[in-house]
């Protein structure tokens, strides 16, 4: 690593520590002819990920697709874009910490939808309808029925709602 205030190509990492969640590692270098300390962080670049789709093929990640996917899903349930960029973060902070170079493109829906669960019941739904790409309305229903209990908390919408989509 060149040091950036002499240019020498001569510097030591004196400490080499994970960032707090874990994304990054962060390294303090010492530049051994002007003496300047420096730090650096070394993350997965996510534009290098590449998507491994159901057919096989290869696209690079694309964070604005997810951002708007999950957008969609949850439109009309009062989350707003702060929330949603905080949920595409958590999914993108994850696929950052498997220090893999490509990532099924299942295993991103997956995230999302775990996500969404968190967050909506109907959102959730809503993605879930569209990413396991329901044929029929009984699929649907058949879905809504195996829905785990713990959606139901007390923030979550009541099914009756879900329900009335259909
Ligand atoms: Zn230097």
């Amino acid at each position: 690593m060149r040091c950036p205030f002499c240019g020498s190509e001569d510097t030591q990492v004196k400490d080499s520590r994970p960032v707090d969640d874990g994304s990054a590692i962060r390294r303090r270098r010492q530049c051994a002819i002007c003496g300047a300390r420096f730090t650096t962080f070394e993350r997965v670049q996510l534009r290098d990920l590449a998507v491994v789709k159901k057919d096989g093929r290869r696209v690079p990640f694309d964070r604005d697709k997810l951002t708007r996917s999950i957008g969609i899903a949850t439109r009309k349930r009062g989350i707003d874009e702060e929330q949603i960029e905080r949920m595409v973060n958590g999914i993108v902070r994850r696929l950052e910490t498997t220090g893999e170079s490509e990532v099924p493109s299942t295993r991103i829906g997956e995230l999302a939808m775990e996500s969404l669960a968190q967050l909506d019941e109907v959102a959730y739904v809503r993605f879930a309808s569209v990413y396991r790409d329901f044929a029929t309305a009984r699929d649907f229903e058949e879905f809504i029925r195996r829905l785990p209990e713990d959606l139901e908390g007390a923030d979550s919408p009541p099914r009756a709602e879900v329900a009335g989509a259909n």
